[in-house]
């Protein structure tokens, strides 16, 4: 069947549609526009691909006739969660007005685990949730939270991302500082292969050194080596007492010496360091009314500290008090709002949650996801702003960090009025790229933090990363999938 010539794939889409409409049911297999259209565009608009239809499964098994019904036939496998992605991993690759890349890829399969949404297990003294791979962030998070307990990833987009895509991209997000990032806090994975065989790995266990550890290759692998079906999640104790802090600062090296000074004082209760700049700040404040900022917006950094603890007489409010003092009189900070009550807290998460909404709507931002060592975060700031000034004298620059671990994410806005009228703007979109990424570089930093790789990056991945390590990538991608089914395009360029 993989020798089909053009004049057949028509015929042959029609099998396949017909074929997974008697796997799942007429009413989970999407072909009109309208309603393929959603799955077909990524959230910010800026990828459009072509699906041979959108399929949503019940169950595992469904999802592996499913894959076993494309691979039969050659035809490609797009897994989808929330479509939240940065990075265009969600969407398909092809596109039939785009002849160059129409013929290296046929039009996909969208898989989309929506309908798989069910929390399985949860073990408050195991501490693990297990839980299908559809299910949504919120809603992990409410089911840890009914039992005491808590999932601490989280993320702007935690209403609408499902668990499966935060496994499959490997999500930080602003609980990384203290309870690290996603695949910490994955025990087990179910997983369908290419060929459509089950991988059942769901085992929680918190030590088990049999072999390979097959769990991490598929967290951050972004739908190219398999479909994850379902998740056995750590739970940790539920913070109780928090004290949350919105913090005005002058330069970046103060934020560090901030940061360095609370982390000394409060150990593993700190619990989140987030950075951004004014412009940020005043973004959020002007495309999103009713949000406003701690404090004014014009104050050229915004640092928000946050330390919690299990125990709810635990005095962190008077900790976290104490060193903003200290700070003040050091001169490291301006000024700070300290959160009084959980209605001001959800105020202040409220307003850094919405960076990438606000974003969106304000202009075109090429969001850079670089990561540095914590302690070139200033330098890296410094440098990557001097270098994108020279390149793009209009360019507004546009701050956002999950400082406490390195994660910088560098924006340089083009406001519409400058982004319009440019004649090719993917080339002006891979030079900014290109340049602080090589900054990041110069300081043995990353180009992808948490974001992923998906269709933006898989250029920069073979550039940035040593010829052994692409050569060990493809060879587990040639030994998991050899027919390069899953997700092409995506991570590793085809
Ligand atoms: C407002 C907003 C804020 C965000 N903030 C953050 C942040 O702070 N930190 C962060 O890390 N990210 C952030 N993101 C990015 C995004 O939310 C995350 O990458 C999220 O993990 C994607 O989940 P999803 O279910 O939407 O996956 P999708 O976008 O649907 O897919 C992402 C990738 O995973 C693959 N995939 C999805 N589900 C499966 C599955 N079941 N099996 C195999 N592969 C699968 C897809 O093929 C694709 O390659 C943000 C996004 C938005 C819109």
């Amino acid at each position: 069947v993989s020798h089909l010539g053009t004049r057949d794939h028509g015929s042959q889409a029609a099998v396949v549609v017909a074929t997974l409409r008697d796997i799942v049911g007429a009413d989970a297999v999407f072909t009109e526009l309208a309603d393929v259209e959603p799955f077909v565009v990524d959230w910010r608009g800026r990828y459009r691909g072509e699906a041979l239809c959108v399929v949503a499964p019940r169950s595992t098994e469904d999802v592996a006739r499913v894959v076993r019904a494309c691979a039969a036939v050659g035809t490609p496998v797009v897994p989808q969660g929330g479509n939240t992605g940065l990075c265009g991993g969600s969407v398909p690759l092809v596109r039939s007005d785009d002849p160059a890349r129409v013929g290296a890829v046929r039009a996909p399969v969208v898989l989309n685990l929506r309908r798989m949404n069910r929390i399985l297990e949860v073990d408050t003294v195991g501490n693990t949730l297990v839980a299908e791979a559809g299910c949504v962030l919120a809603d992990v998070q409410r089911a840890a939270d009914e039992r005491d307990r808590l999932y601490p990833v989280s993320l702007g987009a935690e209403g609408s991302c499902q668990i499966g895509g935060t496994i499959s991209t490997n999500a930080g997000g602003t609980g990384v500082l203290r309870y690290g990032g996603t695949r910490e806090n994955v025990l087990g994975l179910e997983v369908v292969l290419a060929d459509g065989s089950i991988w059942n790995g769901l085992r929680g266990l918190r030590k088990d050194n049999t072999g390979y550890d097959l769990r991490a290759l598929f967290v951050g692998a972004e739908g190219t080596l398999g479909v994850v079906t379902a998740a056995t999640l750590r739970l940790h104790p539920k913070p109780r007492a928090f004290a949350t802090a919105w913090c005005g600062v002058l330069e970046v090296g103060d934020a560090l010496r901030l940061l360095e000074a609370v982390q000394s004082r409060a150990g593993s209760r700190l619990s989140a360091f987030e950075l951004m700049n004014s412009a940020q700040a005043r973004i959020v404040e002007k495309e999103l009314p009713g949000r406003s900022c701690p404090l004014p917006s014009a104050t050229p950094y915004h640092v928000l500290v946050e330390f919690s603890d299990t125990d709810e007489s635990s005095p962190v409010g008077a900790q976290l008090e104490d060193a903003l003092s200290r700070a003040l009189e050091a001169g490291w900070i301006t000024d700070a709002a300290v959160a009084m009550g959980m209605g001001q807290r959800a105020a202040i998460w409220e307003f850094r949650h919405s960076v990438s909404e606000a974003n969106r709507k304000y202009g075109m931002g090429v969001t850079l996801d670089t990561g540095v060592p914590i302690g070139r975060i200033a330098d890296f700031v410094a440098a990557a702003s001097e270098a994108t000034r020279q390149a793009f004298p209009d360019v507004e620059i546009v701050i956002v960090a999950h400082m406490g671990d390195g994660n910088v994410h560098f924006i340089p806005m083009f406001p519409a009025a400058v982004w319009e009228p440019m004649p090719d703007k993917p080339a002006v979109a891979r030079r900014a790229r290109q340049l602080v990424h090589d900054i990041a570089a110069q300081m043995h930093g990353t180009f992808s933090a948490e974001h992923g790789i998906g269709q933006t990056l898989a250029d920069e991945l073979v550039r940035l990363r040593s010829a052994e390590e692409i050569r060990l990538m493809r060879l587990v991608k040639d030994a998991l999938d050899p027919g390069g089914l899953m997700n092409p395009g995506k991570v590793l360029p085809t």
